[in-house]
């Protein structure tokens, strides 16, 4: 079958996702081991019965709802491919928005910086590759996950540090620039049972006290370990940003402030 006719016929199989042409061109791209342009360049060469075997096979598994970062491995984000599995989020990128503020604050070319819960390590490896002065470290409580982040830094060539533990508390010292996507999802939120977020780890995705659990945690923790001066950046759901100013109000922030995600959403709050 012609490249083309097999991206045709993908994507109706996959019409109960939302993003069905880009899904079957992303799984297409895994099997070939090639670009999104290289399949638009060469719409007319033949797929070999191998590689039609295991895109199809790859078509079944997403008809069942695993999202594509898992069935590729990869997921890109700020232009990067991170490595994902099951043990970590997958990369946002309503999480850009976190990065572009972070990047526009004024700190030392040597900032010390904490990715809090950093999962894939999107956050913090992207900071250590656009400000290669900075001093990252990436914390999760997962062992797994940190070590899917030990990897994407090795393999994008990023120097961090990486530390197991709960929040700041494997954390010496302090720092400049403290930011974390924490979960921040309500247990019984309906958006728990759709689309990716059902393949993903809860520990990343829901908080008690109506998601606040755990951006209250950090809040409080983070007031210690800031040197004077020093920012904290919070990724949050769309409907806590009130919630979270007054978070960070209460714990003795000042210059608190909230961004939109690309959608006009509340998402990331900083003080
Ligand atoms: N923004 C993600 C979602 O709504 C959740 C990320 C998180 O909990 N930190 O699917």
């Amino acid at each position: 079958m012609r490249i083309d006719a097999a991206l045709r016929q993908a994507r109706s199989r996959l019409e109960g996702s939302p993003s069905a042409a880009l899904d079957a061109q992303l799984l297409l791209c895994h099997v070939l081991g090639q670009t999104r342009t290289w399949l638009f360049t060469w719409p007319e060469r033949e797929l070999n019965a191998d590689q039609l075997a295991r895109f199809q096979s790859l078509l079944a598994r997403r008809e069942n709802g695993e999202p594509v970062a898992h069935l590729t491995g990869e997921r890109e984000f700020f232009g990067r491919p991170f490595r994902v599995t099951a043990d970590t989020l997958i990369p946002r990128p309503d999480t850009e928005t976190l990065i572009d503020l972070a990047l526009g604050l004024p700190l030392a070319e040597d900032a010390r910086v904490v990715d809090l819960g950093t999962g894939s390590g999107a956050i913090g490896i992207t900071l250590a590759l656009e400000q290669p002065g900075w001093q990252v470290t990436l914390v999760d409580l997962s062992e797994a996950a940190l070590q899917v982040a030990q990897t994407n830094a090795h393999e994008l060539g990023a120097t961090v540090i990486c530390q197991p533990g709960s929040w700041l508390a494997p954390c010496e010292g302090r720092f400049d620039l403290i930011v974390s996507n924490p979960p921040y999802i309500e247990d019984n939120d309906r958006h728990l049972q759709e689309g990716d977020v059902r393949f993903e780890p809860r520990s990343a995705l829901v908080a008690g006290q109506q998601g606040l659990a755990d951006l209250a945690t950090i809040i409080q923790q983070a007031s210690d370990k800031l040197v004077d001066g020093g920012w904290l950046l919070l990724e949050h759901g769309f409907e806590q940003g009130e919630a979270v100013r007054a978070l960070l109000a209460d714990a003795g922030f000042g210059q608190v402030r909230t961004e939109t995600d690309l959608g006009g959403n509340d998402r990331v709050t900083l003080g």
